[in-house]
């Protein structure tokens, strides 16, 4: 199957209707597209699907599914912050992320700008980048089972800004003490993790979530992955999939081209 089950609209923070998306993704000779719209944050609504707007994007990937059968698979899917207390019943699958820090009576941003990290470390951490890093692990680490995904979303997207080591340096005992004991928790629950290129379709990142020294030690402890390109935009469907899938590939990682949600 070549699909993408990372994929956003207009219901939340992407650019395009489902509709689009599921044209790009047949123009691009695709054969599934999941969508997986942000499940509603009440505290924090900029970004994530509406409670009107999560029944109407149903509705539409349902009337989706049947216009376009026989041409594309298309699959309702959520992307559950674990900060969520939205349903997740009904969907094809869930992908768990966190994008919230719950400390210190707030919910803090973890990706929307390096200048909220900074400020979240400064105001809750006391100053220290790798308290909040660490503090987005720990949360991490129930993420499965916050949202009962199949799927981890982006690692570690706490790492967004810092590409080059802008913000904190990712060989830290601290830093990689703190996403080992998460990734230990994850491997136990069996979902799958994301090879997520979106930071690299975005320009944030040179490498797909998670980094190197993560992947490596996921794939050595027996995980399965699966492709995700966070299309927020046609263009983004399957951004890089083949060269980072071989890139991935050549590094031991096994890679699940048709999810278990997909076998309907
Ligand atoms: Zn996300
Ligand atoms: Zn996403």
């Amino acid at each position: 199957m070549t699909g993408d089950f990372h994929v956003h609209t207009t219901f939340c923070d992407g650019q395009a209707s489902p509709e689009e998306m599921v044209r790009a993704a047949l123009a691009r000779g695709m054969d599934a597209v999941g969508f997986s719209g942000h499940g509603r944050t009440a505290f924090d609504e900029s970004w994530c699907m509406s409670e009107a707007g999560t029944a109407a994007y149903r509705a539409e990937i349902a009337r989706l599914k049947k216009a376009y059968a026989g041409r594309i698979a298309v699959f309702c899917g959520v992307e559950q912050d674990m900060c969520s207390d939205a349903p997740t019943a009904g969907y094809d699958y869930v992908i768990g992320s966190v994008h919230y820090l719950r400390a210190g009576g707030e919910y803090l941003p973890v990706d929307e700008s390096a200048a909220l990290q900074r400020d979240a470390a400064a105001r809750v951490f006391g100053g220290d980048i790798y308290a909040f890093a660490a503090a987005y692990y720990r949360q991490l680490a129930s993420a499965q089972a916050a949202t009962g995904c199949g799927v981890i979303g982006h690692f570690d997207i706490v790492a967004k800004f810092n590409e080059g080591g802008a913000l904190f340096d990712e060989g830290d005992a601290r830093y990689v003490n703190a996403w080992h004991d998460a990734a230990d928790a994850l491997l136990e629950t069996g979902a799958l993790f994301e090879i997520n290129t979106g930071g690299i379709a975005r320009g944030w990142r040179s490498v797909p979530y998670p980094a190197p020294p993560i992947l490596d030690y996921l794939i050595a402890r027996g995980a399965r992955f699966l492709l995700s390109g966070d299309a927020h935009r046609p263009d983004g469907l399957r951004f890089g999939f083949d060269a980072w899938g071989a890139w991935a590939r050549a590094r031991g990682a096994e890679i699940v081209e048709s999810p278990d949600f997909c076998i309907q």
